[in-house]
């Protein structure tokens, strides 16, 4: 049942320091926004939900996603998508070859992951793009690309790391709204780090600071 993510006395220090305190809950469809500067512990705090963080931080407390202990689960059984500023799209693989990684071995047969693939594709204005390389593409079509590819793992959560920090004002806005609309029509928890307050904003949930 989706009961969103839920911190359990989360907190995360690097030596004597404690970088991250947190004990909330973000539900199926809200946002959270964690603001603090550079070096505050943001995508530390990502890498914990995430299962990738360092041996360097300590960790007490519990991160449950739809009731789910996450402890203990390898990264790819914690069902947490993760955007980053960067979109990682592997350079080396088509469009639609980088989308159907995303897609859960349990869709099988050729003629069926093409068909989500380009499925994917026409739901963020991308119809007939599979076969072009990444690097042809402006960067609001990479991140929507990256959006698809992330959506195709069936997500239980949404992480954004800086997410639109690399893309100019007005597509900035646009690539925002995109995501946001599609996590709330998802009913997905989505928590965002970031230091820009029109990141805040735009997302329209709860705020907390950091650092
Ligand atoms: P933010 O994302 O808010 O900029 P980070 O979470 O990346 O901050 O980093 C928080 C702090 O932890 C910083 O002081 C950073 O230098 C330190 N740090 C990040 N990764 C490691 C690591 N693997 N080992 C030791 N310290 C790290
Ligand atoms: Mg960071």
């Amino acid at each position: 049942m989706a009961e969103g993510l839920r911190f359990e006395h989360v907190t995360i220090s690097l030596g004597p320091e404690r970088l991250i305190a947190l004990d909330c809950t973000v539900g199926p469809g809200e946002v959270l926004t964690v603001m603090g500067p550079s070096g505050s512990g943001k995508s530390t705090l990502l890498a914990a939900i995430t299962g990738t963080l360092d041996a360097a931080f300590a960790m007490t407390g519990r991160i449950r996603l739809d009731g789910h202990d996450l402890a203990g689960l390898p990264t790819e059984a914690r069902r947490v998508g993760i955007l980053f500023q960067d979109e990682y799209l592997f350079p080396h693989l088509s469009v639609g070859a980088n989308l159907a990684f995303g897609l859960k071995p349990g869709v099988t047969g050729r003629a069926a992951r093409r068909a989500r693939v380009g499925a994917a594709l026409a739901e963020v204005g991308l119809a007939g793009f599979a076969e072009r390389d990444p690097a042809t593409l402006s960067g609001g079509q990479r991140a929507r690309v990256a959006l698809q590819r992330m959506l195709l793992s069936e997500p239980r959560a949404l992480l954004l790391d800086e997410a639109f920090s690399k893309l100019d004002t007005g597509l900035r806005a646009q690539v925002r709204a995109l995501v946001f609309d599609t996590a709330r029509q998802r009913a997905l928890p989505v928590l965002q780090v970031t230091h820009d307050h029109s990141d805040a904003e735009a997302a329209g949930g709860e705020v907390m600071t950091v650092g």
